[in-house]
């Protein structure tokens, strides 16, 4: 097995807001080396590092928006997240949860801090990720599937230091918890100071991993702090990580769907006519209806 290198750590760039509710740096597509390809199929991700909002009557948010052509992932590490959409469906996304939307053919929905969380505040911490679709399954029947934290399927090492929660795909046999379109493994991983794990993920598998708490060392030489990612080369399978304190990091790995791509706003399709459509599928309605 050869050892997989780290290629970049990315430092986390200066946060914007998403509606009122969500104060983000952008990971993926931040240009550079980190478009919409380097990482497909996860093709945009925004994390809220930690961040302390006061209390507030009014839940903080985004509003009514629509999604073609790709699935969202939200992975609520603190706080809480109250979500509405246009088929009518709803719900909440706890701490430790995650919530795996396949928006495909289109879906307008809100996204805001749940009410009673919102009215204590509270520090909040929160990814959002965008999985590309294959064009074969972009139109398909919009779908959710809501994970709690406690039916995510989970690794244990023997001596206890490493859980590893297999949102999707698999990890040493154990099969994740959302189903998916291609093939990719999505990890949320936690380690005790001092315990030291290993990956292997097949070599053309984009890879990348998102510090969330304390600071990690991947292959004995390269540190990545809290709010750090780390894009690896594809030059490899395996790699180490240790943990040079308690720490909770995200893996991404997956396939490359290889596909043209033709973003905009919250569309992404594969050709800039498919992006025309979906702007009149949604002026026209065709998105069906949502309260603001
Ligand atoms: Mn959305």
């Amino acid at each position: 097995m050869t050892k997989r290198s780290v290629e970049i750590v990315v430092s986390p760039r200066e946060p914007h807001f998403v509606g009122d509710g969500f104060r983000v740096h952008n990971f993926i597509p931040s240009g550079y080396r980190l478009d919409m390809q380097r990482m497909n199929p996860f093709i945009m991700l925004d994390y809220n590092s930690k961040f302390y909002f006061d209390p507030s009557d009014t839940p903080r948010g985004v509003g009514v928006h629509p999604h073609r052509g790709f699935e969202t992932v939200t992975i609520a590490y603190k706080g809480k997240v109250e979500h509405h959409d246009s088929s009518g469906g709803g719900g909440v996304i706890g701490e430790g949860d995650v919530q795996w939307m396949t928006a495909a053919s289109g879906v307008l929905h809100k996204e805001f801090h749940e009410k009673e969380w919102s009215k204590t505040g509270g520090e909040f911490q929160m990814v959002q990720l965008w999985v590309n679709l294959p064009a074969k399954d972009k139109m398909s029947k919009p779908k959710y599937q809501a994970l709690e934290n406690s039916k995510i399927n989970r690794y244990k090492s023997e001596d206890l230091k490493t859980e590893i929660e297999i949102i999707a795909g698999e990890y040493k046999g154990i099969k994740g918890s959302a189903s998916t379109f291609t093939p990719l493994h999505l990890y949320n991983v936690k380690m005790t100071k001092y315990a030291k794990t290993e990956m292997n993920l097949p070599k053309n598998f984009n890879t990348a991993l998102l510090v969330i708490e304390g600071s990690i060392t991947i292959n004995g030489t390269e540190k990545v702090d809290t709010n750090h990612f780390a894009l690896m080369a594809n030059d490899g399978e395996s790699f180490t990580i240790d943990a040079n304190e308690n720490a909770v990091y995200l893996v991404l790995s997956g396939e490359p769907i290889n596909e043209p791509i033709a973003a905009h706003g919250p569309f992404v399709m594969n050709t800039r006519q498919e992006l025309v459509q979906a702007f009149e599928d949604f002026n026209q309605g065709r998105f069906g209806t949502l309260e603001e």
